[in-house]
Formats: structure tokens, C-alpha cells, sequence
């Protein structure tokens, strides 16, 4: 569950961004595949991260950016359905370019002078209560 981390490093990083005394309502933020994000486990993780630091019912949409390789024997880049892909000429030599992308989109912010609609559907969301205990759990001890 390293998305619990994951999770963290957003929220350290979006409060870098947040203005003064708004709250956070939706970020979008562009995280690689290298990164082996499972969407779920990061939803939940972002629930309880996002409460924590005050944004409860905030959304978070991951965008995930292609895998890009490079052959390098014929300089061909292209971006592969899996990372072990070979080149059409056949190399097996390749070089992953891209996939660690980790980078903040966007942030939409609620404040007193501006109403950004809230998906308020998503606020109470199933948060299975064994899920929910195992994430506190690692949360806990990944905290100081
Ligand atoms: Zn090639």
C-alpha cells in the first residue's frame, strides 16, 4: 500500500500550492506508470490522507501518462502496450524514457468568494470498514 505515501507526498505538495485559508475540492495530478499505482487502493488512501488534512470529500484524478520506450539500437520511440516490449526492428535493447512522471495537473479550490461545484456524491463513498482498518493501520506507523 505505498499509496498511502503516495498519497501524503500529494498533500505536502498541493498545500505548497493551496492559497490561503481555502480548502482543496479536486486535484489532478499526472503520476507515471513506473509508479504502479493500483486506482483503487489510491482512492482509499486518498480518502483518509485528504481528511486528515482537512479536505474531507476532495477528489483526486490520476492521470496516468503512456510508458515510452526507445530502441537503442534504431533510435525508434514509441509508446508500448507493456514495458517489455520489443522494437519492431527486432532489438530487444530498449531504454524506458518516460514513466515516472510524478507532477501536480491542477488544483481546484473552494473559498468563500468562489462556488466551484461539488461532486457531493462522492462524500460518504464506500469506504469498506477491514480497508479502512488497514490503512489507518500503515498510516499510523508510516507517521512520526
Ligand atoms: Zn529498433
Amino acid at each position: 500500500m505505498h499509496e498511502v505515501s503516495i498519497a501524503e507526498s500529494l498533500i505536502a505538495l498541493i498545500r505548497r500550492h493551496l492559497p490561503a485559508h481555502q480548502r482543496l475540492v479536486q486535484a489532478t495530478v499526472r503520476i507515471g506508470p513506473m509508479h504502479g499505482i493500483v486506482p483503487e487502493a489510491m482512492e482509499m488512501a486518498w480518502n483518509i490522507a485528504s481528511a486528515d488534512a482537512g479536505w474531507k470529500g476532495s477528489r483526486l484524478i490520476v492521470m496516468t501518462p503512456p510508458w515510452r520506450l526507445r530502441c537503442v539500437v534504431c533510435g525508434r520511440c514509441w509508446e508500448p502496450v507493456t514495458v517489455d516490449e520489443h522494437c519492431v526492428c527486432g532489438a530487444a535493447h530498449v531504454e524506458i524514457l518516460g514513466g515516472d512522471e510524478f507532477q501536480l495537473d491542477s488544483i481546484d479550490v473552494h473559498s468563500a468568494a468562489k462556488h466551484r461545484r461539488r461532486n457531493t456524491a462522492r462524500h460518504g463513498r464506500g469506504r469498506p470498514r477491514t480497508f479502512t482498518r488497514g490503512v489507518a493501520h500503515e498510516h499510523q506507523s508510516s507517521h512520526r
